[in-house]
């Protein structure tokens, strides 16, 4: 293939989509080491749930035929699950295809959206990808703040993506701010809340968006089958939204985005609520237990809600974070580096099984131990 240059008579994207830094997933594979605990994803230690994987493998038997392009069965079990009104959802091949859709259907080039500084990396992507502007607004310690977003509003702001808990930092805002953010909003801004992590959360303070999205013209939530109910690989998300955004979505998303398959698998993970009660089970005891072993080793780590932590790495050559990526991953062990977020001195792990967990304290104790 010719790469492109300027002088070359050939097709053209939308400009803003050279601008786009290409998506760069986690690691999977480390040559030469035979046994590999992929911590690099947040995806769960425990799979999915064995309703789902049977549901799985019923479906299959049906893929001749195109899936139900109104995902009516699997919207019937979120609604169910989470008291919603069914209309109010959509089903996505992730919820990747829905923060992409929306930011297709809401921005004209050259129209504004907000994310925030250590915000997930897909919000910029999708925001260029639509011929939009991504604008910037700083974090405070770590976190999101309501009045860095506000300050960041322009009469050419359209949307605004926030992580709630964010990736990959793991922090997150309170209800009350969140009901701030949308009061101060104009109403012509949407407000997207991304909570891919709220099933983890367990906090007081802390909804994942349901009440303001119901209450609300201008604000969406995505939810995702990726984390907790361990289907990344399915490629199953879903959008509570006012009907009138629901409308919209249902105009621009593929008639069947969500294969057969993966309708099946998250109807049946919506009803397998045991499983999903003991992958959250598991993530707090050992988010707990690994942020203590941690800090205890001297290294920093950000508090986390949700299934990881960001680990913070001492200013010292061959202690940084690079140098503790490559002996982990001789040990098997791979990690998420986060440079591409604003933190190129530290790693961020998923919670993996206990195996992982504990092979991942003692390989990281002779790492700094080592001179
Ligand atoms: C993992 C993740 C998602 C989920 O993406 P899917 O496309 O549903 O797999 C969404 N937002 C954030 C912040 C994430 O970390």
């Amino acid at each position: 293939m010719t790469p492109m240059t300027d002088s070359a008579d050939i097709p053209r994207p939308r400009p803003s989509i050279l601008d786009i830094e290409p998506y760069v997933p986690g690691e999977s594979h480390v040559p030469g080491v035979a046994k590999v605990f992929k911590l690099a994803s947040n995806e769960s230690p425990l799979g999915p749930s064995p309703e789902a994987v049977e549901a799985m493998r019923r479906a299959v038997m049906g893929v001749t035929e195109y899936p139900d392009g109104t995902a009516q069965d699997l919207r019937a079990a979120i609604a169910e699950r989470h008291g919603l009104n069914p209309d109010n959802i959509v089903c996505g091949n992730g919820s990747d295809e829905l923060l992409t859709l929306l930011a297709q259907a809401y921005l004209s080039p050259g129209d504004e959206a907000i994310h925030t500084e250590h915000g997930f990396l897909v919000y910029p992507i999708a925001i260029r990808a639509a011929g939009g502007v991504p604008v910037v607004a700083r974090e405070e310690n770590l976190t999101a703040s309501v009045d860095a977003i506000l300050e960041k509003v322009s009469p050419r702001t359209k949307l605004v993506y926030l992580a709630n808990p964010n990736n990959p930092t793991g922090t997150y805002l309170p209800i009350d701010e969140l009901k701030r953010l949308r009061t101060e909003l104009p109403p012509r801004v949407l407000l997207v809340i991304d909570a891919a992590y709220a099933e983890y959360v367990r906090r007081n303070d802390y909804e994942a968006g349901i009440e303001l999205v119901s209450s609300s013209d201008n604000v969406v939530m995505t939810r995702t089958f990726s984390k907790a109910y361990g289907l990344a690989g399915m490629r199953i998300g879903w959008m509570y939204a006012p009907a009138h955004v629901v409308d919209i979505i249902n105009r621009i998303r593929g008639p069947f985005n969500v294969s057969a398959v993966a309708l099946a698998a998250g109807a049946a993970a919506m009803h397998d609520v045991a499983h999903l009660q003991k992958a959250v089970e598991h993530n707090e005891r050992w988010r707990d237990w690994l942020a203590r072993e941690l800090s205890a080793l001297g290294l920093e780590v950000t508090p986390s809600v949700a299934n990881f932590l960001l680990v913070h790495f001492p200013d010292e050559e061959g202690k940084r974070a690079e140098d503790a990526d490559a002996f982990l991953k001789s040990r098997g062990l791979i990690l998420r580096r986060v440079g591409g977020y604003g933190f190129p001195n530290a790693l961020r792990v998923s919670m993996g099984t206990e195996e992982a967990n504990r092979l991942l304290v003692d390989s990281l104790r002779e790492f700094l131990e080592r001179s």
